[in-house]
């Protein structure tokens, strides 16, 4: 399977990521994950990205499009993967195009996970992410066993510094703008596949995979 999961930030992609990988045995490609991973060891892709991600901007295509390129090369990602968060622009859209053609490969499906505006904010400042696996919790929407620890491996849980209402606002408007755009380019294509992300997890899981397989 290769596939790409899109949507507004918020409208579920990690979530639904988590039980992709595990279904299809592939692994995740999340630029957001790579690049919190690269902040954390205080790498200097970290430092660049930082600057941009406080803010809720994008980090440019030139640095995004390369650790892309890097990771899909890895024997790892042979017998698929699953992007998650990239591309986000229209020149990262056709540099993909390029790094696939040139790895011989083509893309099943691109997931569009379909959400209103006014659920994402609610969705984005209730979000709760493990310190050590990166699971994906909300509040109220998907609570944690028990508060401020990861279910599944014990981590601590934290809110991500670009989760709050400002920078959220900010992310939605730049999604807007920049990512939106690739549904049509990717329709026209005949790669889209629409997904109602506002039901229950449980149930946008079953209507991702009934559309993949
Ligand atoms: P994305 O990766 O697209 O930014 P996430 O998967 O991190 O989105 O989900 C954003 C927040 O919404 C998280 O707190 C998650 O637990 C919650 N969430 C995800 N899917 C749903 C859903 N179908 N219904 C309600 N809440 C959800
Ligand atoms: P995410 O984890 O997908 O919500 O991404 C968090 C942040 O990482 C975004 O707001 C961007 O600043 C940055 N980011 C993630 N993926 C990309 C991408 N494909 N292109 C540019 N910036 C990205």
């Amino acid at each position: 399977m290769r596939a790409i999961l899109m949507g507004p930030p918020g409208a579920g992609k990690g979530t639904q990521a988590e039980m992709l990988i595990e279904h299809f045995k592939i692994p995740h490609i999340s630029t957001g994950d790579m690049f919190r991973a690269a902040i954390k060891e205080r790498t200097p892709l970290g430092l660049k990205a930082k600057e941009y991600m406080d803010s809720g901007a994008l980090v440019p295509d030139e640095v995004t499009i390369g650790i892309v390129a890097d990771r899909l090369a890895q024997a790892d990602c042979s017998n698929g993967f699953l992007l998650d968060g990239f591309p986000r622009t229209a020149a990262q859209a056709d540099a993909l195009a390029k790094i696939l053609s040139d790895l011989n490969m083509c893309l099943d499906g691109v997931i569009n996970i379909e959400v209103d505006d006014s659920i994402l904010l609610e969705r984005l400042t209730g979000r709760r992410v493990c310190k050590q696996c990166a699971a994906t919790f909300h509040t109220v929407f998907n609570p944690p066993k028990i508060e401020g620890v990861c279910d599944k491996c014990g981590g601590e849980l934290y809110q991500r510094s670009d989760d709050t209402l400002e920078t959220a606002q900010n992310r939605l408007k730049v999604y807007n703008d920049q990512t939106e755009p690739l549904i049509a380019y990717y329709t026209e294509q005949g790669l889209l596949k629409r997904i109602q992300g506002e039901q229950e997890i449980g149930q946008v899981f079953r209507d991702v995979l009934d559309v993949l397989e």
